[in-house]
């Protein structure tokens, strides 16, 4: 019997656009169409993107535990 290595959802990092492209495909989905200056703003786009989900959660977070503070002093009061 042959035993062939299997690597099933194997994933590495385009070095052009950042985003996760699977590791048997030789070019990436999200931005081999573009040129480099596209796939650079593209790039830029993402990490904006990122930076204010970031801080949008950040905030939830902080609401979160802000109510959870109340509700503890409210019970033990
Ligand atoms: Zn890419």
């Amino acid at each position: 019997m042959l035993l062939l290595p299997i690597r099933i959802g194997s994933s590495r990092k385009c070095r052009r656009c950042e985003l996760q492209i699977n590791d048997q495909k030789a070019a990436c989905p999200h931005c081999h169409h573009l040129s480099e200056d596209e796939a650079m703003q593209l790039k830029a786009l993402l990490k904006q993107e990122s930076k204010v989900v970031h801080s949008g959660l950040r905030k939830w977070f902080i609401v979160i535990f802000i109510l959870s503070v109340l509700l503890v002093l409210v019970t033990f009061i």
